[in-house]
């Protein structure tokens, strides 16, 4: 038996750390020693009933869809050995398989039959050990040993960037200016994979205390926290992380020529917003303006995360991490405080 914390997806108040069964060998040939699982947005959604789906015939879902581990053991010729660090992707492509999950992008999938640990019928890894198969994991070097829980997120905007710079090749582009929109893990990263590609990046987020201005300076970029529709004036590229709609209409509203804007966070809010859809038509038309919505990481954008988290500084990284909670306060860890950016469980070391 090993602990877990799972909740019942659509109750509120029904999160519990519990004895639960070894990892299941259908679940792959990979035993893994959990070290590190990040709470995001998503979780806490989860948590309050608003998100989440047990798999068939459960009533409970084990949470938790970034993580860190240490391989216990593998089987001989699969490529990994005991000891190594390694992060379990989050999606696994639909049965059908679509034509994306047919080659590896179920990141892009068609039908919405995927599946998803810690969200989407497959439990996730907030558990002290789980299996998982060669093919859906990256392998970390031991220098990420204290950051490399920040792979999951930093993978969803891998493939955000990914994504802009295909898209900015419709036609000839010479972008120099990056609007993020929201200084949260997802944003920070985002500005991170922005100044790693050498642009002039500006991070808007409505508070103007505790860590997240001095990090998004210590990065080389300008923080803004005035009105968003101000921040969002002339901006070449726009990665929008806060999901807020009013954040959303106020970047939309203030297009410049040839501009993307990559829209990150699964909003939650139900507040109407009135929108003049012919006037943002007609901008949008006249401007090339490009809209579009990315969610997820592929194989491919784990790599890439991988790589950008080498590729940066380490001290950067770990000032991310703003609470580490052993598993045992987990419910501290599921309520959000003001300075937060990235919270997360310490299973073992
Ligand atoms: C996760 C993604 C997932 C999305 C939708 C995000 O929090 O990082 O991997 O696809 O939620 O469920």
């Amino acid at each position: 038996m090993m602990k877990a914390l799972s909740v019942i997806p659509g109750q509120a108040e029904s999160a519990r750390l519990e004895e639960v069964p070894e990892p299941p060998e259908r679940d792959g040939a990979i035993l893994v020693e959990t070290l590190q699982v990040g709470i995001c947005g998503t979780d806490l959604e989860i948590v309050g009933g608003a998100y989440g789906w047990a798999p068939p015939g459960e009533k409970r879902l084990i949470i938790g869809h970034e993580s860190l581990g240490r391989v216990l053991s593998a089987p001989k010729g699969c490529g990994l050995s005991v000891g190594e660090l390694v992060v379990g992707f989050v999606r696994r492509p639909d049965p059908v398989p679509c034509t994306s999950c047919g080659v590896g992008e179920w990141d892009m999938c068609r039908n919405g039959q995927y599946t998803e640990r810690g969200i989407k019928e497959r439990h996730g890894y907030c558990s002290e050990r789980y299996r998982i198969a060669p093919e859906h994991l990256v392998k970390l070097d031991a220098r990420l040993a204290v950051v490399g829980v920040l792979t999951e997120p930093a993978s969803v905007v891998a493939k955000a960037w990914e994504q802009i710079e295909r898209i900015g090749a419709r036609a000839h582009w010479q972008p120099r200016r990056v609007l993020v929109t929201g200084a949260g893990a997802i944003g920070l990263l985002a500005a991170l994979l922005g100044v790693q590609r050498g642009y002039e990046v500006h991070v808007f987020d409505r508070v103007t205390d505790g860590p997240k201005p001095g990090l998004v300076a210590s990065l080389g970029a300008s923080y803004h926290h005035g009105p968003a529709s101000e921040a969002s004036q002339q901006m070449d590229i726009v990665l929008e992380c806060t999901g807020v709609g009013q954040v959303v209409l106020d970047v939309l509203a203030n297009p410049s020529a040839n501009r993307i804007v990559c829209l990150t966070g699964v909003s939650s809010g139900a507040r109407r917003i009135p929108v003049n859809m012919a006037a943002l038509n007609k901008t949008m038309v006249l401007e090339n303006d490009v809209v579009f919505g990315s969610v997820n990481a592929n194989a491919r954008h784990y790599r890439a995360a991988v790589s950008a988290l080498e590729a940066a500084n380490s001290d950067w990284l770990e000032q991310l991490i703003t609470r580490r909670l052993p598993l045992a306060r987990w419910s501290e860890a599921l309520v959000r405080q003001p300075d937060d950016v990235k919270v997360i469980l310490q299973l073992a070391h």
